[in-house]
């Protein structure tokens, strides 16, 4: 049988010119297909008096309307359906992590797409039908186990559905029955790496040869915590509910960035503040239009994901267009005393003088002025240290972290494991002036 049948070639390293082509194709036919369908997006469409005959081309994509959040709120929950409901084979939703779920559904048609995307995503972290692939994301709403456990079934792995939680079963498994490739939250690994070492493993110990780990923002810092503790190489990926979930894009084994299955998801890179198509290269919000998806086709829906576009060539051979790991939402910016700060960069500033990803940034307002906390976790050889020597840490940090963000942060240093550990996505934040 064919090994690596989900490296998609005639897709994945698609001339320029030829991929242009497809996606301008499978554009014009969607818009037309979403005008004739969803009255929703067909009345955002009139009021700002564009119809599918002012669209030419991909590059008339300017002319048309964003779907936001909360248009989806909005449309909930059939109101951006483009098929039948008797044509849909499956309901996913948002994990909620910025306010009231939205649900997604799928044709057979798209449940088969988005599970390719993932295939593609283990295949090009390694895996093949030879591997054991543990799937510790949460199954059932959550796109994350459902899309990896499609994925690894594509590609021909056995496949282990674990779904979240349970830690010392999660070990159980993963050394009884020779787990090779992991996929879980950045968070999760972390949590695993460290329970795998307490429970007196080493790193080599495990048959682990690769992570697929995303759903959430992690840092390169991160990358290098969780690949040391588990011995094996970190990848990436990304997606949201709103396009299908997680193979939206990956990473290869260059680790520069995350390829887009740019096949079925056209990406552009916005100003958030005047929704402005911004240059390659230049940092702004993601958007998506879904190129292919029958049931629930997006078009230019805003993911309110920060990061970057590349067409630089990859040495993998993708020629597939990349994204940087998004640095957070744009709504996960924090402003405090009017400085823009995003959680990523204390992850970075942490992790560079030597701590875990385990933390807590805690954000309140006291007459009138806003205050910033981070508890910091600190490594059980730290713990036994005098008071002066952690004040002295405590200090240390503080002024690292004043040069990062050019505010001052509290900080912390609180014991080990006093730090709730997630079994999904991390929360890192209490923004308390949200709550009042
Ligand atoms: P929710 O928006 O409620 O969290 P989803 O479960 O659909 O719902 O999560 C999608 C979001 O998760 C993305 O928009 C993005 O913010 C985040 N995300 C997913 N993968 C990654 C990744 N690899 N890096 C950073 N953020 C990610
Ligand atoms: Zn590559």
């Amino acid at each position: 049988m064919n090994k690596q049948k989900y490296y998609q070639p005639e897709r994945e390293t698609m001339p320029r010119e030829e991929m242009a082509a497809l996606q301008n194709e499978l554009f014009l036919k969607q818009l037309r297909r979403v005008y004739d369908n969803v009255p929703y997006y067909r009345s955002k469409m009139e009021e700002k008096g564009v119809t599918p005959e002012d669209i030419h081309s991909l590059e008339d994509i300017r002319k048309l309307p964003f779907l936001s959040k909360a248009d989806l709120r909005d449309a909930y929950p059939y109101g951006l359906l483009a098929k039948p409901l008797s044509e849909c084979v499956r309901i996913q939703s948002t994990s909620g992590t910025t306010g009231k779920r939205v649900v997604a559904f799928y044709t057979q048609h798209d449940v088969d797409l988005w599970e390719e995307c993932c295939a593609r995503a283990i295949t090009a972290a390694g895996g093949t039908e030879e591997d054991v692939c543990q799937v510790c994301y949460g199954y059932g709403l959550f796109t994350g186990g459902p899309g990896l456990h499609g994925g690894s079934h594509k590609v021909g792995c056995l496949t282990l559905p674990m779904s979240s939680g349970n830690t010392e079963r999660q070990i159980q498994f993963m050394m009884d029955l020779g787990a090779t490739i992991l996929c879980c939250t950045p968070s999760y690994a972390a949590y695993l790496g460290e329970a795998l070492a307490e429970a007196g493993y080493k790193p080599e110990d495990n048959r682990l040869k690769a992570g697929i780990f995303g759903a959430e923002p992690w840092t390169e810092e991160m990358r290098r915590d969780i690949q040391r503790s588990l011995g094996i190489k970190a990848y990436d990926i990304y997606g949201l509910t709103e396009t299908s979930g997680p193979g939206v894009a990956f990473e290869c084994p260059e680790q520069k960035g995350m390829h887009i299955n740019e096949d079925h998801f056209y990406p552009e890179i916005i100003d958030p503040d005047t929704g402005e198509v911004l240059p390659e290269g230049a940092q702004g919000e993601l958007v998506f239009t879904a190129l292919d998806k029958e049931a629930f086709p997006l078009i230019r829906y805003r993911t309110r994901d920060i990061c970057t576009l590349s067409r630089e060539k990859c040495s993998c051979g993708r020629t597939l267009i990349r994204m940087s790991k998004p640095r957070g939402r744009s709504d996960d910016m924090l402003i405090i005393r009017g400085v823009n700060v995003f959680p990523s960069q204390i992850e970075t500033v942490l992790m560079e003088q030597g701590y875990s990803s385990n933390y807590l940034i805690i954000v309140d307002r006291v007459n009138n002025t806003d205050t910033f906390d981070i508890n910091v976790e600190m490594l059980p050889d730290q713990f036994s240290d005098t008071v002066r020597a952690i004040t002295d840490r405590e200090q240390k940090l503080t002024d690292a972290l004043r040069t990062m963000l050019g505010i001052t942060a509290k900080v912390h240093l609180v014991p080990p494991k006093s730090i709730q550990r997630s079994e999904g996505k991390a929360v890192r934040l209490i923004d308390k002036r949200k709550l009042l």
